[in-house]
């Protein structure tokens, strides 16, 4: 069995083509912030101490989505954990919850494609901000030493 099929693809592609546009230069921080603001409910990030194998989780109330992130994750992978768990948000993920007493809320368990997508979806938008990045970067050469260096 494929570990990802085509409509898999598409969907991540359709997610990723709706974003509000990405922050240049990027910031997580910015770019959950568009989010939240494009969708009218806010997510607010919180670094966690995670104590079991989780990096991040999704919490939504009644007002806000919260999205927990473990304390452990710096730089690149700590916005890789966090766009994961946005990807949970946009596309509602979570078929089940168990109760956890350390955060004292409702957990949601998304099934094993829907973390797939997550996965894909985190990965794609930080190739698409690097993308953006480095041809920004070409631009700012041009500009300022002339096309043949960009
Ligand atoms: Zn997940």
């Amino acid at each position: 069995m494929a570990l990802r099929s085509r409509a898999h693809d598409q969907l991540v592609e359709r997610v990723v083509a709706r974003l509000p546009e990405l922050p240049q230069p990027w910031s997580i921080e910015d770019f959950i912030d568009r989010l939240g603001s494009v969708r009218g409910r806010p997510i607010l990030v919180w670094p966690y101490a995670m104590t079991s194998c989780l990096t991040g989780m999704w919490y939504p109330d009644t007002a806000v989505d919260h999205i927990f992130v473990t304390k452990a994750a710096t730089g690149r992978y700590r916005d890789a954990v966090i766009l994961h768990e946005a990807c949970h948000v946009i596309l509602k993920h979570g078929i089940d919850t168990c109760y956890d007493a350390n955060l004292d809320i409702l957990i949601r368990h998304s099934n094993l494609l829907e973390e797939r997508i997550a996965e894909d979806f985190a990965i794609t938008v930080l190739n698409v901000a690097d993308q953006r990045a480095y041809l920004r970067g070409r631009s700012q050469l041009a500009q300022s030493f002339g096309a043949r260096y960009a």
